[in-house]
């Protein structure tokens, strides 16, 4: 579904650069809760290489959105590295990180986050705007075209069905051409028929644009699809490997 892309070229030599496209040290994360700190992320330590995809599975309360939002830099970690398309993201300002995720990081949210008074088309253009580029209604048709959603660009989300909304998410997700796209749950709210052409845009956009792809899911099913599989439990990080051992 995915079309080939003229920018293909360059983000593949960028993202074979070898330096990791994430790079976690020793990580812990903890909350004030009442008078005491609640550590919920305990000494977490992994390596993202340009192009893998890597799922983090764990029950809930297991610390899988925290670990995901300081991956990408939305957030900080109390003691530890991050670091983020080779930059230490976890000594940075929120204005450098917003930087670096404006130009290298993509999102996708269980929820959606589409913008409800705008069409297809709008939500795709905010982003672009922002950006200040040009062409952004052209551009944002050709990011529909190629998500499969060329026929539903004057649509609102409400008129949209919950995977058609996510693969809106997707093409607004890769308005800048992310190296690394991090997803919380990208289908938590879709059912198994739906989700599964979501599942293979994400895999798409890994295989044509050397994109990165980190998750965050329930799905064992999807989990098992990933190149390797991170378990999260109680804030302590194990790697599961091809035959299903930890
Ligand atoms: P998961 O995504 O695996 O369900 P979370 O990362 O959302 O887990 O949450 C892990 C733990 O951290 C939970 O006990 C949650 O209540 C707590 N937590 C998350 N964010 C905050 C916060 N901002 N303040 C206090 N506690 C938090």
């Amino acid at each position: 579904m995915l079309q080939e892309t003229n920018i293909e070229s360059d983000r593949m030599s960028e993202s074979k650069e070898d330096r990791p496209a994430l790079a976690l040290n020793d990580v812990r994360k903890s909350f004030r809760s009442g008078g005491d700190a609640l550590e919920v992320l305990k000494g977490i330590s992994f390596t993202v290489r340009p192009g893998e995809t890597v799922s983090i599975i764990g029950p809930s309360g297991s610390g899988k959105t925290t670990l995901l939002g300081i991956c990408a830099g939305l957030d900080q970690p109390t003691t530890g590295t991050v670091t983020l398309c080779g930059e230490d993201v976890s000594h940075m300002g929120e204005d450098q990180r917003a930087a670096i995720r404006n130009e290298r990081v993509g999102f996708v949210f269980q929820n959606f986050q589409l913008i409800p008074t705008l069409t297809a088309l709008e939500n795709v253009m905010v982003p672009l705007e922002l950006r200040g580029e040009k062409n952004v209604r052209e551009r944002a048709r050709e990011l529909l075209g190629k998500v499969g959603l060329a026929d539903r660009v004057t649509h609102y989300p409400i008129q949209l069905s919950g995977g058609e909304q996510q693969r809106v998410a997707l093409a607004r997700a890769f308005v800048n051409e992310p190296d690394i796209l991090f997803a919380d749950e990208p289908t938590g709210n879709l059912d198994s028929d739906t989700s599964e052409p979501i599942v293979d845009l994400l895999f798409e956009l890994n295989r044509n644009l050397g994109t990165t792809l980190v998750l965050v899911t329930h799905d064992l099913e999807l989990a098992k699809t990933t190149d390797r599989l991170l378990k999260i439990d109680h804030g302590v990080l194990s790697e599961i490997n091809a035959s299903g051992h930890e």
